[in-house]
């Protein structure tokens, strides 16, 4: 980002953001709405120890406007939006400061929901909520979904057969070889609907021994569940490699390194940058776009902000949706020869454009 935070928002059609101060409880969060053409913009609220203003802004910004492609994308009528909290997760989580917040979201009316994101937990959202109601991520006994993480992994798999059918013609998991880096809340789903599929070897890796030892425990008896150390991933050879940890693990050295036909996986912006899209496809790799395939959360999630309260028959057909949208994005990719990240992202912006012209007319 330059200097001047208006440049950037210009640059990028920002709508607001908000900066909420409370000296009290130590509150120091940004609310960055990018765009409501679609509806309210939701987005979850992100807790981190950001060494600069400048750090919590920029991300507050990049991140709101990634949440108006994913809904976008995913034919879901939500803008985008996303809070960050400058703090560190372990050490100044109180009550008061996500009350406080939630005061502030409260009196942005409803233009902006807020969720769970990395450094919260659904404890602090229901926090929230004593304040108000324009909050998701909360428990099923105050209305909300409950965990989404399993939809989440259930959407990763539908990109993961969307991509086999795309280059195969059968969309089947049987039989596959899949690579999954990190087994945390998404993780560990992928694993277990990889072995309902009946894929025929699950290599996983994780930093922390605890995940890794979850999934041998549950797993270890259902199907071939290979360990490797964090870095040998990428080299693992495999029909799909599953980012289900860290952003920017896709750039120039690993692509390099990855012996793989398709990526698809939850991590949010795995990208480092867009060029390590178009160097996938120079290499053969199909890419899944994270925005597309990690959706399945967010889309179940945020049912009752739609239509008013949860109903999980609709939400889950909604989260079913999204083997035919990374469908859609491939055919777009193959028909224009353009990389699958670009045709995802076309496919946002023309969905936010037409709208702008049905409110128009
Ligand atoms: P999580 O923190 O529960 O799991 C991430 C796991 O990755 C952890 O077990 C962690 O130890 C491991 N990890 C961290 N660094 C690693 C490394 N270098 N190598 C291997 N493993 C490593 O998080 P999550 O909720 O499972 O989310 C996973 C990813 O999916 C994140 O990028 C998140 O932003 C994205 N995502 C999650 C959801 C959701 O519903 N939870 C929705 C959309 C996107």
């Amino acid at each position: 980002m330059e200097n001047s935070i208006i440049n950037y928002m210009e640059k990028y059609d920002y709508e607001n953001l908000f900066v909420c101060q409370h000296k009290e409880t130590g509150l120091k969060a940004f609310i960055a709405i990018h765009d409501t053409t679609l509806g309210p913009a939701v987005g979850g609220c992100r807790m981190w120890p950001y060494k600069t203003e400048k750090e919590a802004i920029e991300d507050a910004l990049r991140l709101a406007r990634g949440m108006t492609y994913k809904y976008a994308a995913a034919g879901v009528n939500l803008g985008g939006g996303k809070t960050v909290i400058i703090g560190d997760p372990n050490k100044d989580k109180t009550e008061e400061l996500f009350r406080t917040l939630g005061r502030f979201i409260n009196r942005l009316n409803g233009n902006y929901y807020t969720g769970l994101d990395a450094g919260t937990v659904m404890q602090d959202m229901e926090y929230i909520h004593l304040e108000t109601e324009y909050v998701v991520t909360i428990p099923a006994y105050l209305g909300g979904a409950g965990p989404i993480s399993p939809y989440t992994a259930w959407s990763t798999i539908l990109g993961m057969k969307a991509s086999l059918l795309e280059l195969t013609g059968n969309n089947s998991l049987k039989g596959k070889t899949v690579a999954v880096q990190g087994v945390g809340d998404v993780g560990y789903y992928v694993v277990s609907y990889l072995v309902e599929e009946g894929a025929a070897e699950i290599t996983i890796t994780d930093i922390d021994e605890t995940k890794i030892k979850n999934v041998v425990n549950d797993y270890g008896s259902k199907a071939a569940i290979k360990i490797t150390e964090p870095d040998n991933i990428y080299d693992t050879p495999c029909d799909i490699f599953s980012p289900c940890a860290l952003g920017a693990i896709i750039n120039q050295e690993t692509v390099q390194r990855l012996n793989c036909k398709i990526v698809a996986g939850s991590a949010n912006n795995q990208l480092g940058e867009e060029k390590d899209g178009d160097r996938l496809k120079e290499k053969g790799i199909l890419y899944a776009p994270d925005f597309i395939v990690n959706a399945g959360g967010t889309i179940y999630d945020t049912d009752r902000i739609i239509y008013g309260e949860h109903n999980h028959d609709r939400a889950k057909k909604n989260v079913d949706a999204v083997y035919d949208k990374a469908c859609q994005v491939f055919r777009v990719s193959r028909r224009d020869g353009i990389p699958t990240y670009k045709a995802a992202e076309m496919l946002a912006q023309q969905r936010i454009e037409s709208y702008k012209n049905i409110k128009i007319l």
